[in-house]
């Protein structure tokens, strides 16, 4: 998996891929990952990739010919290469649209700062534009990191051989059941004793239930698209009965 990023704040990913399992996959060469400086492909002695918007108004406005010079240099070394601007007025980013994206093998991710970037861009060099949230952060450079480490999980070798993000909140579209570890007991609170029993079966139906519940009391609406069988539809109809949350 490919990763080039545009950004004219390239030492802000530096630490992100220099720790635990980022790090990891780049010292596996499972994913690999360019940071271009958008400075580098401006024309002028000041190396300007901004300047102020048509129209007036506060604030500066990324020009648009660094970002297309930058895409159109990698796009004909990979023309299969896609395109993303990160952006807060783009489609909304959840693990399923992170699945599908998966699938693609070489990202550009272009970040923004200011008040944006020219209209321009949007309009003719990128194919997709993705939010990570409704708020405005300063750049795209965290919403390209966040992008990054999403879609690298789902990199076959990156969680190693034991863990699968399938297993994790969201996949199979509820939240995941608490986890405990050791202690047994904790400042009074224990650990349920199905944990602790070593009946794999009763595990997984507990892990099943709680998941239900927990999705049930914190994100309803995600129960509305779940894949859900006879006993989840059973077991969710008896925690509305007693409208039991946690
Ligand atoms: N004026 C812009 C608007 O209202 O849509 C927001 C500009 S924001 C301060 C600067 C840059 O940060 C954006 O161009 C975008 O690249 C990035 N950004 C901010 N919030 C984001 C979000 N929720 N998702 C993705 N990118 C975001």
């Amino acid at each position: 998996m490919i990763f080039d990023i545009l950004t004219i704040f390239p030492e802000i990913f530096r630490s992100p891929l220099a720790e635990s399992l980022l790090k990891k996959a780049l010292d596996r060469e499972l994913i690999q990952v360019r940071v271009w400086n958008l400075r580098d492909f401006t024309e002028d002695k000041h190396r300007t990739t901004d300047d102020y918007p048509y129209g007036g108004g506060a604030g500066m406005v990324m020009k648009a010919e660094p970002i297309f010079r930058a895409l159109e240099e990698i796009k004909s070394k990979d023309p299969e290469a896609r395109a993303i601007l990160l952006t807060p007025q783009g489609e909304r980013f959840h693990q399923g649209l992170a699945k599908e994206l998966s699938e693609q093998k070489h990202w550009i991710l272009v970040c923004g700062r200011y008040e944006g970037l020219d209209e321009r861009v949007r309009l003719g060099v990128v194919d997709r534009e993705i939010s990570i949230g409704d708020y405005i952060l300063n750049g795209g450079e965290i919403p390209a990191l966040v992008f990054l480490e999403v879609i690298s999980r789902y990199v076959p070798g990156f969680l190693g051989s034991e863990q699968s993000v399938e297993e994790e909140s969201f996949s199979d579209g509820l939240l995941e059941y608490p986890q405990y570890t050791r202690p047994p007991v904790f400042r009074g609170m224990e650990v349920p004793e199905v944990l602790l029993s070593g009946n794999h079966a009763e595990i997984k139906r507990w892990r099943r239930r709680e998941s239900l519940k927990r999705t049930y009391g914190r994100r309803p609406d995600l129960l509305e698209r779940a894949d859900l069988s006879k006993e989840d539809l059973e077991y969710l109809a008896e925690l509305k009965s007693r409208q039991g949350t946690r």
